[in-house]
Protein backbone atom coordinates (compact mmCIF):
# COMPACT_ATOMS: atom_id res chain seq x y z
CA UNK A 1 0.00 0.00 0.00
CA UNK A 2 1.29 3.71 -1.01
CA UNK A 3 1.94 6.59 1.84
CA UNK A 4 -0.90 8.62 0.56
CA UNK A 5 0.28 11.43 2.82
CA UNK A 6 -0.23 15.05 1.05
CA UNK A 7 3.36 16.20 2.28
CA UNK A 8 6.58 15.12 1.96
CA UNK A 9 8.46 13.41 5.44
CA UNK A 10 10.15 16.48 6.41
CA UNK A 11 14.06 16.59 6.98
CA UNK A 12 15.60 17.62 9.86
CA UNK A 13 17.48 20.60 9.87
CA UNK A 14 19.40 23.16 12.19
CA UNK A 15 17.50 25.66 14.04
CA UNK A 16 17.54 29.09 12.21
CA UNK A 17 18.94 31.25 15.12
CA UNK A 18 21.37 28.70 15.91
CA UNK A 19 22.52 27.79 12.19
CA UNK A 20 23.20 31.45 11.09
CA UNK A 21 25.77 31.28 13.36
CA UNK A 22 28.00 28.50 11.90
CA UNK A 23 28.69 27.44 8.84
CA UNK A 24 27.94 23.52 8.67
CA UNK A 25 24.76 22.16 6.59
CA UNK A 26 21.60 23.40 7.10
CA UNK A 27 19.73 19.96 6.50
CA UNK A 28 20.31 17.69 8.15
CA UNK A 29 19.52 14.63 5.56
CA UNK A 30 16.62 11.48 6.24
CA UNK A 31 17.47 8.56 8.09
CA UNK A 32 16.92 5.18 7.11
CA UNK A 33 13.30 4.83 8.16
CA UNK A 34 12.17 8.41 6.77
CA UNK A 35 13.67 7.64 3.35
CA UNK A 36 11.55 4.56 2.98
CA UNK A 37 8.33 6.14 4.48
CA UNK A 38 9.16 8.73 1.97
CA UNK A 39 9.58 6.41 -1.02
CA UNK A 40 6.40 4.86 0.05
CA UNK A 41 4.71 7.96 -1.79
CA UNK A 42 5.56 7.10 -5.57
CA UNK A 43 3.06 5.21 -6.88
CA UNK A 44 5.73 4.04 -9.53
CA UNK A 45 3.89 5.58 -12.61
CA UNK A 46 3.96 4.04 -15.59
CA UNK A 47 4.85 7.05 -18.03
CA UNK A 48 7.30 8.08 -15.37
CA UNK A 49 6.42 11.91 -15.77
CA UNK A 50 9.33 12.68 -13.24
CA UNK A 51 11.78 12.04 -15.74
CA UNK A 52 10.81 14.36 -18.06
CA UNK A 53 11.53 16.96 -15.83
CA UNK A 54 15.14 15.59 -15.31
CA UNK A 55 18.12 16.75 -17.19
CA UNK A 56 20.22 13.54 -17.23
CA UNK A 57 16.95 11.26 -17.13
CA UNK A 58 17.86 9.67 -13.42
CA UNK A 59 15.27 6.64 -13.44
CA UNK A 60 13.61 8.05 -10.66
CA UNK A 61 10.74 5.70 -9.89
CA UNK A 62 12.91 2.80 -10.22
CA UNK A 63 15.78 4.04 -7.61
CA UNK A 64 12.69 5.08 -5.51
CA UNK A 65 10.88 1.50 -5.48
CA UNK A 66 14.48 0.37 -4.21
CA UNK A 67 14.41 2.40 -1.32
CA UNK A 68 10.66 1.82 -0.70
CA UNK A 69 12.14 -2.08 -0.33
CA UNK A 70 15.20 -1.15 1.68
CA UNK A 71 18.08 -1.73 -1.18
CA UNK A 72 19.57 1.74 -0.86
CA UNK A 73 22.88 0.14 -2.56
CA UNK A 74 21.01 -1.06 -5.53
CA UNK A 75 19.32 2.13 -5.41
CA UNK A 76 22.82 4.20 -5.72
CA UNK A 77 23.52 1.86 -9.01
CA UNK A 78 20.04 2.71 -10.34
CA UNK A 79 20.73 6.63 -9.97
CA UNK A 80 24.68 6.01 -11.13
CA UNK A 81 23.79 4.84 -14.17
CA UNK A 82 23.19 7.96 -15.47
CA UNK A 83 24.42 10.38 -12.83
CA UNK A 84 28.02 11.23 -12.20
CA UNK A 85 27.32 13.03 -8.86
CA UNK A 86 24.26 12.24 -7.19
CA UNK A 87 25.16 13.56 -3.50
CA UNK A 88 25.59 17.19 -5.15
CA UNK A 89 22.63 16.99 -7.49
CA UNK A 90 20.07 15.69 -4.45
CA UNK A 91 21.55 18.81 -2.52
CA UNK A 92 21.62 21.53 -4.96
CA UNK A 93 19.21 20.80 -8.29
CA UNK A 94 15.90 22.94 -8.16
CA UNK A 95 13.87 19.78 -8.31
CA UNK A 96 10.96 21.79 -7.60
CA UNK A 97 11.22 23.59 -11.40
CA UNK A 98 12.88 19.97 -12.59
CA UNK A 99 11.68 16.47 -11.67
CA UNK A 100 9.30 17.28 -8.61
CA UNK A 101 7.34 19.60 -11.00
CA UNK A 102 5.97 16.85 -12.64
CA UNK A 103 5.54 14.76 -10.06
CA UNK A 104 2.04 13.22 -10.11
CA UNK A 105 1.70 13.55 -6.34
CA UNK A 106 2.27 17.00 -6.63
CA UNK A 107 -1.27 17.82 -8.40
CA UNK A 108 -3.10 16.22 -4.64
CA UNK A 109 -0.06 17.58 -2.09
CA UNK A 110 3.25 17.89 -2.25
CA UNK A 111 5.76 15.55 -4.62
CA UNK A 112 7.47 12.95 -3.47
CA UNK A 113 11.03 14.24 -2.30
CA UNK A 114 13.16 13.16 -5.31
CA UNK A 115 15.45 15.71 -4.05
CA UNK A 116 16.19 14.30 -0.44
CA UNK A 117 15.60 10.89 -1.60
CA UNK A 118 18.33 10.99 -3.98
CA UNK A 119 20.86 12.94 -1.40
CA UNK A 120 20.09 10.41 1.17
CA UNK A 121 21.06 7.01 -0.96
CA UNK A 122 23.89 8.93 -2.76
CA UNK A 123 25.03 9.50 1.86
CA UNK A 124 23.99 6.44 2.17
CA UNK A 125 26.14 4.81 -0.31
CA UNK A 126 29.52 6.95 0.97
CA UNK A 127 28.93 5.61 4.30
CA UNK A 128 28.19 2.74 4.11
CA UNK A 129 29.75 0.98 0.97
CA UNK A 130 33.60 1.21 0.31
CA UNK A 131 34.33 -0.52 -2.59
CA UNK A 132 35.98 1.11 -5.79
CA UNK A 133 34.22 1.49 -8.98
CA UNK A 134 36.12 -0.85 -11.26
CA UNK A 135 37.37 0.68 -14.23
CA UNK A 136 35.97 0.75 -17.43
CA UNK A 137 37.22 -1.19 -20.68
CA UNK A 138 39.43 1.53 -22.91
CA UNK A 139 38.97 2.07 -25.84
CA UNK A 140 41.92 4.24 -26.37
CA UNK A 141 40.56 7.65 -27.35
CA UNK A 142 41.83 10.57 -25.26
CA UNK A 143 39.45 13.51 -24.24
CA UNK A 144 40.15 17.05 -22.70
CA UNK A 145 37.63 18.55 -20.29
CA UNK A 146 38.29 22.10 -19.25
CA UNK A 147 36.76 23.14 -16.11
CA UNK A 148 35.85 20.89 -13.02
CA UNK A 149 32.66 22.46 -12.30
CA UNK A 150 29.85 20.81 -12.27
CA UNK A 151 29.38 20.10 -16.36
CA UNK A 152 33.15 19.10 -16.88
CA UNK A 153 32.90 16.85 -13.87
CA UNK A 154 29.64 14.92 -15.50
CA UNK A 155 31.00 15.15 -18.61
CA UNK A 156 34.47 13.54 -17.32
CA UNK A 157 32.04 10.58 -15.78
CA UNK A 158 29.96 10.04 -18.93
CA UNK A 159 33.30 9.95 -20.79
CA UNK A 160 34.90 7.60 -18.40
CA UNK A 161 32.13 4.95 -18.18
CA UNK A 162 32.38 4.91 -21.77
CA UNK A 163 36.23 3.83 -22.04
CA UNK A 164 37.56 7.36 -22.43
CA UNK A 165 40.89 8.18 -21.13
CA UNK A 166 39.88 11.52 -19.49
CA UNK A 167 41.98 15.02 -18.31
CA UNK A 168 40.03 17.41 -16.57
CA UNK A 169 42.02 20.60 -16.13
CA UNK A 170 41.45 23.00 -13.58
CA UNK A 171 42.44 27.01 -12.91
CA UNK A 172 41.91 26.93 -9.14
CA UNK A 173 43.78 24.49 -6.90
CA UNK A 174 40.76 22.17 -5.80
CA UNK A 175 38.18 20.53 -7.96
CA UNK A 176 34.69 21.59 -8.01
CA UNK A 177 34.29 24.97 -9.69
CA UNK A 178 31.13 26.75 -8.31
CA UNK A 179 29.96 23.82 -6.56
CA UNK A 180 33.37 24.73 -4.17
CA UNK A 181 33.86 28.41 -4.86
CA UNK A 182 30.38 29.24 -5.01
CA UNK A 183 28.18 27.39 -2.83
CA UNK A 184 28.52 27.85 0.72
CA UNK A 185 29.05 24.91 2.67
CA UNK A 186 26.22 24.67 4.97
CA UNK A 187 24.14 24.16 1.48
CA UNK A 188 27.25 21.61 0.09
CA UNK A 189 29.36 20.22 2.10
CA UNK A 190 32.85 20.38 0.41
CA UNK A 191 33.95 16.74 1.41
CA UNK A 192 30.96 15.95 -0.24
CA UNK A 193 32.17 17.40 -3.93
CA UNK A 194 35.71 16.02 -2.67
CA UNK A 195 33.85 12.51 -2.23
CA UNK A 196 32.47 12.73 -5.94
CA UNK A 197 35.55 13.82 -7.35
CA UNK A 198 37.14 10.24 -5.85
CA UNK A 199 34.47 8.46 -7.35
CA UNK A 200 35.43 9.88 -10.71
CA UNK A 201 38.95 9.14 -9.98
CA UNK A 202 38.25 5.74 -9.59
CA UNK A 203 37.02 5.65 -12.74
CA UNK A 204 40.31 6.82 -14.18
CA UNK A 205 39.68 10.74 -14.70
CA UNK A 206 42.76 12.34 -14.22
CA UNK A 207 42.70 15.94 -12.67
CA UNK A 208 45.02 18.68 -12.96
CA UNK A 209 44.74 21.48 -11.19
CA UNK A 210 46.35 25.18 -11.50
CA UNK A 211 45.61 24.82 -15.37
CA UNK A 212 44.36 27.90 -16.79
CA UNK A 213 43.79 26.49 -20.36
CA UNK A 214 44.44 29.43 -22.70
CA UNK A 215 47.32 30.48 -20.40
CA UNK A 216 49.47 27.49 -19.39
CA UNK A 217 48.26 25.57 -22.56
CA UNK A 218 45.61 26.44 -25.24
CA UNK A 219 43.23 24.03 -26.33
CA UNK A 220 45.01 23.87 -29.64
CA UNK A 221 48.01 22.69 -28.18
CA UNK A 222 45.92 20.06 -26.27
CA UNK A 223 44.59 19.04 -29.96
CA UNK A 224 47.62 18.88 -31.57
CA UNK A 225 50.44 18.53 -29.47
CA UNK A 226 49.24 16.47 -26.54
CA UNK A 227 47.62 13.87 -28.24
CA UNK A 228 43.75 14.78 -27.28
CA UNK A 229 41.13 13.22 -30.02
CA UNK A 230 38.22 15.60 -28.42
CA UNK A 231 38.15 19.11 -25.78
CA UNK A 232 35.26 19.58 -23.48
CA UNK A 233 34.83 23.11 -22.66
CA UNK A 234 32.83 23.56 -19.51
CA UNK A 235 34.56 26.82 -17.88
CA UNK A 236 31.22 27.86 -16.90
CA UNK A 237 30.42 31.83 -15.75
CA UNK A 238 33.12 33.30 -14.02
CA UNK A 239 33.02 37.25 -14.99
CA UNK A 240 30.59 38.87 -12.79
CA UNK A 241 28.31 41.94 -13.85
CA UNK A 242 28.66 45.17 -12.29
CA UNK A 243 25.31 47.82 -12.20
CA UNK A 244 28.04 50.50 -13.51
CA UNK A 245 26.41 53.12 -11.12
CA UNK A 246 28.14 55.77 -8.79
CA UNK A 247 30.68 54.69 -6.01
CA UNK A 248 30.80 50.98 -7.52
CA UNK A 249 34.80 51.12 -6.87
CA UNK A 250 34.61 51.69 -2.96
CA UNK A 251 36.43 49.92 -0.50
CA UNK A 252 33.84 47.36 0.65
CA UNK A 253 31.68 46.55 -2.26
CA UNK A 254 32.13 43.20 -3.59
CA UNK A 255 31.06 40.87 -6.75
CA UNK A 256 28.93 37.86 -5.11
CA UNK A 257 31.68 35.74 -7.22
CA UNK A 258 34.46 37.46 -4.94
CA UNK A 259 32.93 37.71 -1.89
CA UNK A 260 31.80 33.99 -1.96
CA UNK A 261 34.94 32.83 -3.25
CA UNK A 262 36.85 34.16 -0.26
CA UNK A 263 34.53 32.44 2.12
CA UNK A 264 34.38 28.80 0.37
CA UNK A 265 37.24 28.25 -1.55
CA UNK A 266 39.64 30.63 0.97
CA UNK A 267 38.08 29.76 3.97
CA UNK A 268 38.06 33.20 4.99
CA UNK A 269 35.50 32.64 7.52
CA UNK A 270 38.07 30.51 9.61
CA UNK A 271 40.01 32.73 11.96
CA UNK A 272 43.25 30.38 11.62
CA UNK A 273 43.14 31.66 7.85
CA UNK A 274 44.48 34.87 6.68
CA UNK A 275 42.51 35.25 3.82
CA UNK A 276 41.34 39.44 4.05
CA UNK A 277 37.28 40.09 3.86
CA UNK A 278 35.22 42.78 5.15
CA UNK A 279 33.70 41.16 8.84
CA UNK A 280 30.61 43.15 7.72
CA UNK A 281 28.08 45.20 10.62
CA UNK A 282 25.67 45.66 8.04
CA UNK A 283 25.43 44.42 4.42
CA UNK A 284 22.96 45.13 1.29
CA UNK A 285 23.34 42.26 -1.07
CA UNK A 286 21.69 43.40 -4.67
CA UNK A 287 20.01 40.61 -6.57
CA UNK A 288 17.28 37.56 -5.91
CA UNK A 289 18.56 34.93 -6.75
CA UNK A 290 20.06 32.04 -5.30
CA UNK A 291 23.65 33.39 -5.20
CA UNK A 292 22.53 36.67 -3.56
CA UNK A 293 20.98 34.19 -0.72
CA UNK A 294 23.99 32.64 -0.69
CA UNK A 295 26.13 35.66 -0.07
CA UNK A 296 23.33 37.38 2.11
CA UNK A 297 23.43 33.89 4.52
CA UNK A 298 26.98 33.85 4.42
CA UNK A 299 27.60 37.68 5.23
CA UNK A 300 24.78 37.14 8.41
CA UNK A 301 27.39 33.95 9.19
CA UNK A 302 30.23 36.02 9.07
CA UNK A 303 28.47 38.14 12.00
CA UNK A 304 26.34 40.95 10.20
CA UNK A 305 23.78 42.00 12.48
CA UNK A 306 21.73 43.34 9.73
CA UNK A 307 21.41 41.51 5.39
CA UNK A 308 19.61 43.16 3.27
CA UNK A 309 18.37 41.57 0.37
CA UNK A 310 17.76 44.17 -2.61
CA UNK A 311 15.94 43.35 -5.19
CA UNK A 312 13.99 45.49 -7.62
CA UNK A 313 11.05 42.92 -8.45
CA UNK A 314 8.80 41.39 -6.01
CA UNK A 315 8.90 38.38 -4.17
CA UNK A 316 6.63 36.66 -6.75
CA UNK A 317 9.95 36.91 -9.61
CA UNK A 318 12.59 36.16 -7.49
CA UNK A 319 14.41 33.49 -9.39
CA UNK A 320 15.87 32.15 -6.16
CA UNK A 321 14.44 28.83 -5.05
CA UNK A 322 11.73 28.74 -2.51
CA UNK A 323 13.68 26.75 -0.26
CA UNK A 324 16.49 29.14 -0.32
CA UNK A 325 14.15 32.13 0.25
CA UNK A 326 12.19 30.66 3.07
CA UNK A 327 15.79 29.66 5.15
CA UNK A 328 17.16 33.03 4.18
CA UNK A 329 14.08 34.96 6.08
CA UNK A 330 14.59 32.40 8.73
CA UNK A 331 17.65 33.53 9.34
CA UNK A 332 16.78 37.06 10.25
CA UNK A 333 17.49 38.48 6.41
CA UNK A 334 15.81 42.00 5.41
CA UNK A 335 14.03 41.96 2.10
CA UNK A 336 13.93 45.05 0.84
CA UNK A 337 11.58 44.33 -2.47
CA UNK A 338 10.86 46.67 -5.16
CA UNK A 339 13.70 48.51 -4.31
CA UNK A 340 16.85 49.52 -6.70
CA UNK A 341 20.44 51.21 -5.94
CA UNK A 342 21.08 53.97 -7.82
CA UNK A 343 24.45 55.12 -6.17
CA UNK A 344 26.74 53.63 -3.46
CA UNK A 345 27.93 56.28 -0.63
CA UNK A 346 31.30 56.15 0.74
CA UNK A 347 33.50 58.77 3.66
CA UNK A 348 37.03 60.58 2.77
CA UNK A 349 38.86 57.12 2.91
CA UNK A 350 36.50 55.45 0.59
CA UNK A 351 34.94 53.15 2.55
CA UNK A 352 31.21 52.32 1.88
CA UNK A 353 28.66 54.36 4.46
CA UNK A 354 25.56 53.73 2.76
CA UNK A 355 23.96 52.38 -0.64
CA UNK A 356 21.29 55.04 -2.43
CA UNK A 357 17.79 53.43 -3.12
CA UNK A 358 14.95 54.37 -5.38
CA UNK A 359 11.21 52.54 -4.81
CA UNK A 360 9.78 50.25 -7.42
CA UNK A 361 6.59 49.38 -8.66
CA UNK A 362 5.70 46.70 -10.97
CA UNK A 363 4.58 47.64 -14.99
CA UNK A 364 3.68 45.60 -17.91
CA UNK A 365 5.35 42.39 -18.65
CA UNK A 366 8.43 42.34 -20.29
CA UNK A 367 9.81 39.72 -22.98
CA UNK A 368 10.87 37.45 -20.04
CA UNK A 369 7.01 37.43 -19.33
CA UNK A 370 8.05 39.21 -15.67
CA UNK A 371 6.41 42.63 -14.77
CA UNK A 372 9.09 45.13 -15.49
CA UNK A 373 9.88 47.25 -12.47
CA UNK A 374 8.98 51.07 -13.07
CA UNK A 375 10.96 53.95 -10.66
CA UNK A 376 8.83 55.76 -8.53
CA UNK A 377 10.18 59.50 -9.11
CA UNK A 378 10.93 60.90 -5.66
CA UNK A 379 11.23 57.68 -3.62
CA UNK A 380 15.48 58.35 -3.18
CA UNK A 381 16.31 57.39 0.22
CA UNK A 382 19.45 55.73 1.88
CA UNK A 383 20.64 52.47 3.38
CA UNK A 384 23.13 52.53 6.04
CA UNK A 385 25.60 49.71 5.16
CA UNK A 386 29.11 48.82 5.28
CA UNK A 387 29.25 46.50 2.50
CA UNK A 388 28.06 46.06 -0.90
CA UNK A 389 27.80 42.73 -2.44
CA UNK A 390 26.33 42.26 -5.99
CA UNK A 391 24.75 39.26 -7.13
CA UNK A 392 23.17 40.33 -10.35
CA UNK A 393 24.83 37.83 -12.70
CA UNK A 394 27.71 36.23 -14.33
CA UNK A 395 28.66 35.96 -17.94
CA UNK A 396 31.51 33.43 -19.56
CA UNK A 397 35.09 34.37 -18.91
CA UNK A 398 36.33 35.19 -22.83
CA UNK A 399 39.63 33.71 -22.31
CA UNK A 400 39.14 30.05 -24.58
CA UNK A 401 37.23 32.18 -27.49
CA UNK A 402 40.32 35.15 -27.12
CA UNK A 403 42.98 31.86 -27.69
CA UNK A 404 41.33 29.51 -29.97
CA UNK A 405 40.89 29.85 -33.37
CA UNK A 406 37.90 29.43 -35.60
CA UNK A 407 35.31 29.15 -32.10
CA UNK A 408 32.14 31.00 -32.90
CA UNK A 409 30.72 33.08 -29.92
CA UNK A 410 27.48 34.79 -29.43
CA UNK A 411 27.77 37.65 -26.81
CA UNK A 412 30.20 35.87 -25.22
CA UNK A 413 28.74 32.44 -25.17
CA UNK A 414 30.29 30.05 -27.38
CA UNK A 415 28.08 29.05 -30.43
CA UNK A 416 26.82 24.99 -30.30
CA UNK A 417 24.56 22.91 -32.50
CA UNK A 418 22.19 20.55 -30.96
CA UNK A 419 24.75 18.02 -30.10
CA UNK A 420 26.82 20.76 -28.19
CA UNK A 421 29.25 20.50 -30.96
CA UNK A 422 31.19 24.44 -31.36
CA UNK A 423 31.74 25.31 -35.20
CA UNK A 424 35.71 23.61 -34.82
CA UNK A 425 36.04 19.84 -35.14
CA UNK A 426 36.71 17.77 -31.91
CA UNK A 427 35.56 21.25 -29.79
CA UNK A 428 32.15 20.73 -27.83
FE1 LIG B 1 6.81 8.45 -8.29
FE2 LIG B 1 6.05 11.03 -8.67
FE3 LIG B 1 7.61 9.81 -10.46
FE4 LIG B 1 5.04 9.04 -10.22
S1 LIG B 1 5.77 11.04 -10.93
S2 LIG B 1 6.86 7.72 -10.42
S3 LIG B 1 4.75 9.33 -8.03
S4 LIG B 1 8.13 10.27 -8.33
Amino acid sequence: MPNMSLEKVPMPEQEPNVRNKNFKEVTLGYTEEMAVEEAQRCLNCKHKPCMQGCPVMVKIPEFIALVAEGKFEEAYKKIQETSSLPAVCGRVCPQENQCEKFCVRGIKGEPVAIGRLERFVADWYMENCKSVSEKPESNGKKVAVVGAGPSGLTCAGDLAKLGYKVTVFEAFHTPGGVLVYGIPEFRLPKDIVAAEVNKLKELGVEVMTNMVIGKVLSVEELLNEEGYDAVFIGTGAGLPSFMKIEGESLNGVYSANEFLTRINLMKAYLHDYDTPINRPKSVAVIGGGNVAMDAARSAKRLGAEKVYIVYRRSEAEMPARLEEVHHAKEEGIIFQLLHNPVAIHGDEEGHVTAIECVKMELGEPDESGRRSPIVVEGSNFNLDVDTVIMAIGNSPNPLICQTTEGLEDRRGCIVVDEHMKTTRDGIY
